[in-house]
């Protein structure tokens, strides 16, 4: 405003000597080129400086023919647009300036008020232009009393000269006088307003800064070359060092030295790839060499050119958690080992009572069937009882060999299509004459209803309905009715359901009622027959084909269970069957597990903390996964193993981004999730994961033992 002011003041004094009286007149160009302040002449249709001042070349670092060349687009970095927008603002803000950003010619860009007003220079109209450079925010009031005690001594020698001359000077210097005031007027006014701003930015600041001083996270800002420009209070933990210490170093020297690579190589990716918004961990070291494991919530900022040029980031210290996490990890696989020692134990057992079983029922037909020594009434008693304890005792080993098989991971499913109209009707069947001792009826809901085909291994797809049938007739009462159904799901599954009218569940069991040797309501009076080894089998049976179990049921009236089976048009439902081995059985083990978690994670219904819970294995799985596998890739030298590490280094921050989200609460990414890793898993065994077998082939005991560190 001061230079404008001068310049209008200088510009007076002009009119005024070219009124007549005085010294020698200062012409035009004497003020354009002698003054201080940046002044330009520029052609409003094309923007072409048509002059500039040497305070102007010596402002913007060009040499005034330099700028006489340029356009005043070329040092104005606003858009078309953005200039349109501020005009607008000026118009609306009544202000007779611009505020632009102009950029100078070594690069830095300054904030500045253009004051424009068009001048007939040569019979052609050109915009005359004063610049001020306002980058530096100078304290306004400071300005103001300046510009009043200059003001005064200008309108001083101007009364003066007034008194010197013609009525016409006075009435022009009044009317300058006037201008003078407004002007005046307005730096005041923008003062005030610019107080007021100065006061709510205050206020916001404090309230930032306080959340930034309390917050657990470590909050950062680093530059495009990852140097620390800002930290918080929480640098003290994870840095070791006061915040104030960390400014200026590289953020890369406080990254623990194994994850420092991977970290540079994140950052060069994301900023290659424009990422604004990515999530990363990596392992932080302290000066007193404390390791920090930090999830970091990372927002790049880009220049106007797409240049990246700051890092802000949210650092959560989650060591504990993860420390808990591998805990439990390495618990739950020494469960597992424990699990599969004893299944296997089981699987033998199982084959070791058979026989001797086996031999016991055949003894006994054969004492009933032998003609030299007809049995007494007495006798037939004893065998019978020992054929129907024996039988009972042949299914229940049959049972727990199938469980042992199971855990033991031995069980090979052979699917096919089906249909499950037969299927049901062959179970009824079977159930129909146990019924009938008990005077139950069974209705088949299938007769007369065309139903689709399902995807499954018929054989056990039987076994499981006949023990959902079984104990709809055991666990009813006599003279009761089960009634078997049908209906398509819509997330492409058939439900088979069996309802009953017997003693129902209590609800408090619904979660036991499908672990092994769980029974309940078992009346001590009454033989019903049966270990609580069904539906644990059932369950793990049906999942392994993909399908689901569950039930409902109120004491005393009755229950309906069910089992879901893939339709064979689903083709959201991943069922692992050997098309899918890449034949190196540990990274087979691990898919079968992933399968099992994506089609598990489908489940509808699932609450918020169910699902959180569920996508968080699933992730949890697949980096233990990857681990896995690139310690196998390792043993076997693996030709294409960096390439691969870094498709899992993707996969990997993928996958965790969508565990944020998921805990966020954001309802579509459970399905997000399960499509991303369903479509991975295939593809990747399919394309990448096959390629393996050539070179671990031999290399079993290795594999072994890599395997083993990993957990
Ligand atoms: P079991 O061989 O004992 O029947 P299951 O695993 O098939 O073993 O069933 C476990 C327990 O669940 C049973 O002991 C019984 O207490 C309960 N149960 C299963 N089905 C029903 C049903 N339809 N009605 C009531 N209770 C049932």
């Amino acid at each position: 405003m001061r230079e404008f002011i001068l310049a209008i003041a200088a510009f007076g004094a002009v009119l005024l000597s070219l009124s007549g009286e005085g010294q020698a007149a200062p012409t035009f160009e004497d003020v354009f080129n002698r003054h201080g302040t940046i002044m330009l002449l520029i052609d409003p249709a094309s923007g072409e400086i048509e002059n500039a001042n040497p305070a102007a070349a010596k402002f913007y670092g060009y040499s005034q023919d330099q700028l006489r060349a340029m356009k005043i687009q070329e040092i104005n970095t606003l858009t078309r647009d953005q200039v349109a927008a501020e005009r607008k603002l000026a118009a609306q803000e009544n202000r007779n300036y611009f505020i632009f950003r102009h950029r100078l010619k070594d690069g830095n860009v300054r904030t500045v008020e253009v004051h424009s007003h068009p001048f007939q220079f040569d019979g052609r109209a050109l915009l005359f232009s004063i610049i001020r450079d306002i980058s530096k925010q100078r304290a306004l009031q400071n300005d103001l009393w300046h510009y009043q005690g200059r003001l005064e001594e200008m309108v001083d020698q101007q009364t003066d000269e007034i008194r010197r001359s013609s009525r016409l000077q006075v009435t022009v210097l009044s009317v300058g006088g006037v201008f003078l005031l407004a002007l005046v007027l307005m730096l005041w006014n923008s003062l005030r307003r610019q107080n007021a701003t100065q006061a709510e930015l205050v206020d916001s600041e404090t309230r930032y800064r306080e959340i930034v001083e309390k917050t657990q996270d470590l909050i950062s800002r680093v530059d495009r070359e990852g140097q620390l420009q800002f930290v918080n209070h929480k640098a003290e933990t994870i840095f070791g060092i006061p915040p104030e210490e960390c400014i200026g170093r590289s953020a890369f020297d406080f990254v623990h030295p194994d994850d420092r690579e991977k970290t540079r190589n994140a950052f060069q990716d994301w900023v290659a790839n424009k990422e604004s918004y990515v999530v990363f961990e990596n392992r932080q070291i302290s000066r007193d060499g404390k390791v920090h494991i930090v999830l970091w919530t990372i927002q790049i900022h880009y220049d106007e050119f797409g240049e990246a040029e700051t890092l802000t980031s949210i650092g959560r210290d989650i060591t504990t958690r993860v420390n808990a996490e591998q805990a439990l990890e390495k618990a739950m696989l020494d469960a597992e080992n424990a699990n599969k020692a004893k299944s296997q134990f089981l699987a033998s057992m199982s084959h070791e009572l058979r026989t001797p079983l086996n031999a016991v029922l055949g003894f006994a037909q054969m004492l009933r069937m032998s003609p030299d020594a007809p049995l007494s009434k007495k006798q037939d008693e004893y065998v019978s009882s020992i054929e129907t304890g024996g039988e009972h005792l042949l299914q229940l080993v049959g049972d727990i060999l199938d469980l042992a098989k199971i855990e033991a991971d031995e069980i090979h499913l052979f699917l096919e299509y089906v249909d499950p109209k037969a299927i049901a009707g062959e179970c009824i069947s079977l159930v129909r004459h146990l019924a009938a001792e008990r005077s139950i009826t069974v209705d088949d809901g299938f007769i007369g209803k065309v139903v689709p085909m399902v995807r499954a291994d018929p054989i056990r797809l039987k076994q499981g309905l006949i023990n959902l049938l079984t104990n709809a007739v055991r666990y009813n009462v006599d003279g009761g009715k089960v009634l078997v159904r049908q209906e398509e799901t819509s997330d492409g599954f058939l439900r088979i359901s069996v309802e009953d009218t017997g003693i129902g569940i209590d609800k408090k069991h619904s979660e036991e009622i499908f672990t092994i040797f769980h029974r309940l309501n078992v009346d001590p009076t009454r033989t019903v027959e049966g270990a609580g080894i069904g539906l644990a089998v059932t369950k793990q049976l049906i999942e392994r084909m993909g399908g689901r179990i569950n039930f409902e049921s109120r004491e005393g009236e009755g229950s309906t269970f069910w089992i879901d089976v893939p339709l064979s048009s689903n083709r959201e439902t991943l069922v692992w069957a050997d098309n899918l081995s890449v034949r190196v059985p540990a990274i087979d083990e691990d898919h079968k597990e992933l399968i099992r978690l994506i089609n598990d994670a489908g489940q509808p219904g699932l609450t918020a903390a169910g699902a959180i819970e569920i996508c968080s294995d699933l992730v949890r799985y697949t980096l233990y996964h990857f681990r896995r596998e690139e310690a196998l890739m390792k043993v076997c030298n693996y030709p294409d193993m960096d390439n691969h590490i870094k498709q899992h280094r993707t996969l990997e921050a993928k996958v965790k981004a969508f565990q944020v989200r998921v805990e966020a609460g954001d309802e579509s990414a459970r399905g997000d999730l399960r499509a991303f890793l369903r479509d991975w898993l295939v593809t990747h065994i399919m394309n990448v994961d096959r390629l393996i077998y050539d070179y671990a082939v031999g290399k079993e005991k290795a594999i072994e033992t890599a395997l083993q560190e990993i957990s």
